[in-house]
């Protein structure tokens, strides 16, 4: 598609960038399942509530336009949760990427450099659980960049350090509590890049796509062991610094 044109939801299409388009389930072989891989019924651990949303069950959103992003921030001022990460070099964020309990999303920033500051409203409520994994720099960029402040931040990395937990990565949570391994392929990617490619957009979507079943087994093992207030002298510590 040609850039500016419109796409058949009537959104804009910004340079590069599949604004408003909406892909369910694809690029089945960009991860595959542990090596001990239960079957999902046999996760003993896991309630049919908490069970992993695959990625065919959830859609993946593109948002580029200042009508999408406002869709975007009624929907977020509704929720109870949601889970961040950024995408970003020295100078500048390429991307921001937030999954909902039933939708993911990745936003380019470029195109909406002085409306993203309208994101602050649910990323400042203090009702609304921010789920960041190692938040810090991406909480920093936030607030120089666009001027976001975030208070009530769930760190998943502070989180299976507090517990202890053999691997702090992400990559090593997910594949605790997830039971996926996901590919390490486009950490030193070019995100500056439009447009993205499809190898890009999964390994984007993946870093928030599986971090709320992560939030949800690691708060109920924190409860358990009493560390709640230390999660949250956590979040009020990194999240004042900016
Ligand atoms: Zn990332």
């Amino acid at each position: 598609m040609p850039p500016h044109s419109s796409n058949k939801d009537g959104f804009a299409n910004t340079k590069g960038f599949p604004c408003g388009k909406r892909i369910e389930g694809q690029y089945k072989n960009f991860f595959k399942k542990s090596k001990n891989s239960k079957k999902y019924e046999e996760q003993k651990e896991l309630t049919p509530l908490h069970r992993v949303r695959s990625l065919k069950d959830v859609p993946l959103e593109f948002v580029g336009t200042e009508k999408l992003l406002n869709r975007l921030i009624q929907i977020l001022n509704n929720v109870t949760e949601f889970a961040v990460d950024l995408e970003y070099s020295p100078y500048n964020v390429w991307l921001i990427q937030i999954s909902t309990r039933t939708v993911d999303y990745i936003i380019d920033p470029i195109p909406l450099r002085s409306q993203i500051r309208t994101l602050n409203e649910p990323f400042e409520n203090p009702n609304i659980v921010k789920v960041f994994h190692g938040g810090d720099n991406d909480i920093k960029w936030l607030s120089q960049a666009f001027e976001i402040r975030v208070s009530n931040m769930f760190d998943t990395w502070k989180a299976s350090e507090i517990l202890k937990l053999q691997k702090h990565s992400y990559i090593g949570i997910v594949e605790k509590f997830c039971d996926v391994v996901l590919s390490k392929s486009c950490q030193r990617s070019d995100w500056k890049r439009r447009p993205l490619s499809s190898q890009q957009i999964m390994y984007a979507r993946c870093d928030t796509h599986f971090l709320l079943q992560c939030y949800d087994e690691l708060l109920k093992r924190v409860q358990e062991e009493g560390k709640i207030q230390d999660m949250q002298e956590f979040s009020v510590k990194i999240c004042g610094r900016y």
